[in-house]
C-alpha cells in the first residue's frame, strides 16, 4: 500500500496530475492512511512552494441584491439569509482594508463585489481604488466581479490587478443543480477573457454541495483547462436558509483527502484552503498546510473566520513560514 503513495507523488511531479482512479482512490478507499496521504502530499508541495503560506485577505466591498440565483451564495436575492448587503464601499473604506492587510503582513488584498458583472461606471471606480492602493502598499490585488468583457479586463489589467478571481464552483455537469441564471459556459468564457487580457486567474470549487467523486475528478480537469494558477477550495458552510438541499456534513479528514487530490492533479497551482477550513475541518486544520500553500484569514464573504494573527499562529506553530511579497 505504501507504493501507492509514492506512485502519486512519483506521477504528480513527473506527469503534472494524477489519473481519475487517483483521485477516486483517495476519496473513496477506506484503507487510505491520513498521515501518509500529507506526508505524500507534503512532497509535491515542497517540491514547488517549499514550506511558505500566503495569507490572503478578502474585502466584500459590495455585498448582496445579486440577481443570479447561485444557490450556494447568500447574496443572492432569492436567499433566505439575512447578510448584511450594502452597495460598493466608499473608496476610503476599501483603501483602509488594504492598509490593514498589508499591515499584519497579507501577500494579497481581494475585493469581492456581488452582482452579474461590472458596468461602467463600476469600473472606473474600481479602477481608480485599485491604483490608490497600488501607489501605497506593496501586495498583490486581486478583483472578484462577476462576467467580464474585454474592455472590463483591459481596464483592470491597466489599473495594476494581479489577478481576477471567477470560480468555476463545481464541475461543468453538475452546475445545473446549483445555479440556473447562467450556464456553466458563461463562466469558462469570463476566465478566457481575463487569461486573455494578461490577468492571472485564479478560480475555484465548493465542496460539499451534493457533488460526487466524478464531479470533483472533472472539477480537477475543467481547472486545468482554464489554467488557473489559484485554486480557492472552498467547503460549503451551511448558513441558515441556504438552499443547497443536497449538503451532507463534511468530515474533517475528508476535506484533507479533498485538498491533498487537488494538489496532487495540479502540483504547480496555488492550491487556497478557503471558506469552511475553521468550519469543517475543526482541530485538522492545520493539517490542511501539508497539501495547501494558501490561506484567507479575517473570515470570507458573509461569515467570519479566524484572525489574521491566529492564522500566523497556526501557520508558524506547526513548522511553515507566512510568505512575503518580494
Ligand atoms: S453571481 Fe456571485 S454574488 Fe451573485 S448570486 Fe452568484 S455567487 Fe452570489
Amino acid at each position: 500500500m505504501e507504493n501507492r503513495y509514492n506512485k502519486l507523488v512519483e506521477k504528480s511531479l513527473s506527469k503534472g496530475s494524477v489519473d481519475p482512479e487517483d483521485i477516486r482512490w483517495i476519496l473513496t478507499e477506506k484503507s487510505v492512511e491520513l498521515l501518509q496521504l500529507l506526508s505524500a502530499v507534503y512532497q509535491v508541495r515542497y517540491r514547488y512552494f517549499e514550506n511558505k503560506v500566503k495569507i490572503n485577505i478578502l474585502n466584500n466591498v459590495q455585498s448582496g441584491n445579486c440577481t443570479e440565483d447561485c444557490k450556494y451564495c447568500a447574496q443572492s436575492k432569492e436567499s433566505e439569509n439575512t447578510i448584511d448587503t450594502y452597495p460598493m464601499k466608499a473608496d476610503d473604506e476599501i483603501i483602509e482594508g488594504a492598509r490593514q492587510a498589508y499591515e499584519t503582513g497579507a501577500f494579497r488584498y481581494c475585493m469581492v463585489f456581488s452582482g452579474r458583472g461590472l458596468g461602467k461606471n463600476r469600473i472606473e471606480k474600481i479602477c481608480s481604488v485599485v491604483k490608490k492602493i497600488k501607489a501605497q502598499y506593496r501586495m498583490e490585488l486581486c478583483v472578484s466581479a462577476g462576467f467580464l468583457s474585454d474592455d472590463d479586463a483591459q481596464e483592470l489589467v491597466k489599473a495594476g490587478v494581479n489577478r481576477y478571481n471567477h470560480n468555476l464552483n463545481t464541475s461543468s455537469s453538475y452546475y445545473s443543480k446549483i445555479c440556473t441564471s447562467h450556464d456553466y459556459g458563461k463562466r469558462v468564457d469570463t476566465i478566457k477573457t481575463a487569461r486573455k487580457s494578461g490577468l492571472d486567474v485564479c478560480s475555484g470549487v465548493i465542496i460539499g454541495m451534493g457533488e460526487t467523486v466524478d464531479d470533483i475528478i472533472k472539477m480537477t480537469d475543467e481547472l486545468r483547462q482554464v489554467g488557473a494558477k489559484s485554486i480557492p477550495v472552498n467547503f460549503f458552510i451551511p448558513i441558515k436558509g441556504h438552499r443547497i438541499p443536497e449538503f451532507k456534513p463534511l468530515d474533517p479528514q475528508y476535506c484533507l483527502k479533498v485538498l491533498s487530490a487537488f494538489r496532487f492533479a495540479l502540483p504547480e497551482a496555488e492550491i487556497r484552503a478557503s471558506a469552511g477550513r475553521e468550519y469543517h475541518l475543526r482541530s485538522l486544520q492545520a493539517l490542511c498546510l501539508y497539501a495547501v500553500n494558501s490561506v484567507f484569514a479575517k473570515g470570507y464573504l458573509t461569515t467570519g473566520g479566524d484572525s489574521v494573527d491566529s492564522t500566523k499562529q497556526m501557520i508558524e506553530d506547526s513548522g511553515f513560514v507566512v510568505e512575503e511579497i518580494e
